[in-house]
């Protein structure tokens, strides 16, 4: 189960050099490998081209992760000093003022005559491609759809992530020469094992799109959907309703339920897990204090009332705890009256001839993102569907690594992060955009963080 690093651990959190007091664990500044002394240092002497080389050597796409990076290398730091994702996004910001469009300096240490495919467009795909193609192997991507970033472009409001910026990024893509070919689906436009044959090593990073129905009843009314097909009418259902119950409480459900709150509605997250279980943040938790998102954790769905193909309500009893599901609470039935019920519970990984997949319908992989098939890995969401964006990127990362030894026949094999997981619920407390006004201010926040915040400073 992901930990989940609430404000008060923040706050329990005892100083000592990179080391977390309540788990002990040692606090990684970015799982990317950003070397933040080293990139604050540069901005705070006013050098922001060579702050941005070093930044987008390790993180490649800057407007991405300055919008989307919920930023646990800043957890430790003062409330009042900004967070490096601020940083990240005003680099970025700045390179588009200067130059018009990222200045990528690609720095190929060799070229190799091996090849790597990539299913997959989002986060953790795109990381993992660019790092193969900078370690000098032949990539090309494949996607289902006809663009990319997967989830961020599906699930992400444009308010979140502007999808100029996306787009923007991609653009470092064309420096690399790897190639994309979008709207092809692996098992309907090409088989998996074809894929094989015609490069040495794949990257799988497909994503949960698969969804099962865990209800016995058939869902067919107007105002029920799983989460896929409400993304994909999303701003019809918008137009018609008000109070949407998202039922679910992996990371899917909490962008999305912050996204519908983000846009004014009501929104009721439905799940029956305890809280202990839940990626929610003591953020997260007092905002359903104040209402504005309601939580309504350790509840089972008993029914979910249906009449003349509309949802009329979802009956709920509440659980004493998620050991004891059996057990019944006194008087605890009760009927939960809601406009709309998105259902992200159910979700799963498309199943590719060939791979082996675990019970929960995910991609089987080992502790290095190797699955069953040899030279075949898989990462993000397809593996684990509780995976954040910077997972899914950690992911992408750690196998492009392991793909680059395959492939040349190296020894070093990385095992797969374990990344500090924020709750997306702190989501909300990140910037949308950087809130500073000009380069001084830049410098200024930079050097103060250098001399204040060092200790936290890997
Ligand atoms: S953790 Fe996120 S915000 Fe921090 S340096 Fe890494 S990518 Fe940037």
């Amino acid at each position: 189960m992901a930990k989940v690093y609430t404000e008060k651990r923040v706050q329990e959190y005892d100083g000592t050099y990179g080391k977390c007091q309540m788990s002990g664990e040692t606090i990684k500044n970015c799982p990317l490998g950003l070397d933040l002394k080293a990139m604050l240092g540069l901005i705070a002497d006013g050098d922001l081209h060579s702050a941005l080389a070093r930044l987008r050597d390790k993180v490649p796409f800057p407007g991405i992760t300055g919008s989307m990076c919920v930023a646990p290398c800043s957890r430790f730091f003062s409330r009042h000093t900004p967070l490096i994702c601020e940083f990240e996004r005003f680099l970025y910001e700045y390179e588009l003022m200067q130059f018009g469009r990222p200045q990528y300096q690609l720095k190929k240490g060799r070229v190799t005559a091996r090849t790597a495919a990539i299913v997959g467009a989002g986060p953790s795909g795109l990381l993992c491609a660019h790092d193969l193609a900078v370690s000098g192997h032949h990539v090309e991507v494949f996607d289902r759809e006809p663009k990319p970033g997967g989830m961020l472009d599906r699930a992400i409001s444009p308010e979140r992530l502007p999808r100029h910026i996306l787009f923007t990024e991609m653009d470092i893509f064309r420096r690399l020469d790897i190639r994309f070919n979008f709207g092809v689906e692996i098992g309907r436009d090409i088989e998996l094992r074809d894929l094989r044959k015609d490069f040495d090593a794949l990257y799988i990073a497909i994503g949960a799109y698969d969804f099962h129905n865990i209800y016995e009843k058939r869902l067919d009314c107007d105002n029920c959907a799983d989460i896929f097909t409400f993304l994909d009418n999303i701003n019809l259902y918008k137009r018609r309703y008000d109070h949407f119950t998202v039922l679910g409480s992996d990371n899917s459900a909490f962008h999305l339920a912050i996204r519908l709150s983000d846009e004014g509605k009501k929104v009721t997250i439905l799940t029956s897990k305890p809280v202990s279980e839940m990626n929610v943040s003591q953020v997260q938790l007092d905002k359903a204090v104040k209402g504005r998102i309601e939580l309504l954790f350790l509840h089972s769905v008993e029914n979910i009332l249906i009449s003349g193909g509309v949802m009329t309500g979802i009956e709920l009893r509440r659980m004493p705890s998620s050991k004891t599901t059996s057990a019944i609470l006194e008087d605890s039935l009760f009927r939960h009256e809601t406009d709309f019920l998105v259902i992200t519970k159910g979700r799963r990984a498309t199943m590719l001839e060939g791979l082996r997949m675990n019970s929960l319908g995910f991609v089987d992989t080992d502790e290095y993102l190797r699955t069953n098939a040899d030279g075949v890995y898989a990462g993000g969401d397809a593996v684990d569907p509780d995976t954040d964006f910077l997972s899914a990127m950690t992911d992408g990362r750690t196998a492009a690594s392991n793909i680059d030894s395959y492939l040349i026949g190296g020894q070093s094999y990385k095992k797969r992060e374990k990344t500090i997981r924020l709750s997306p619920g702190l989501d909300n407390n990140i910037p949308r955009r950087s809130s500073f006004k000009d380069i001084s201010e830049v410098i200024d926040a930079a050097a103060k963080i250098l001399g204040s915040e060092k200790r936290y400073l890997l």
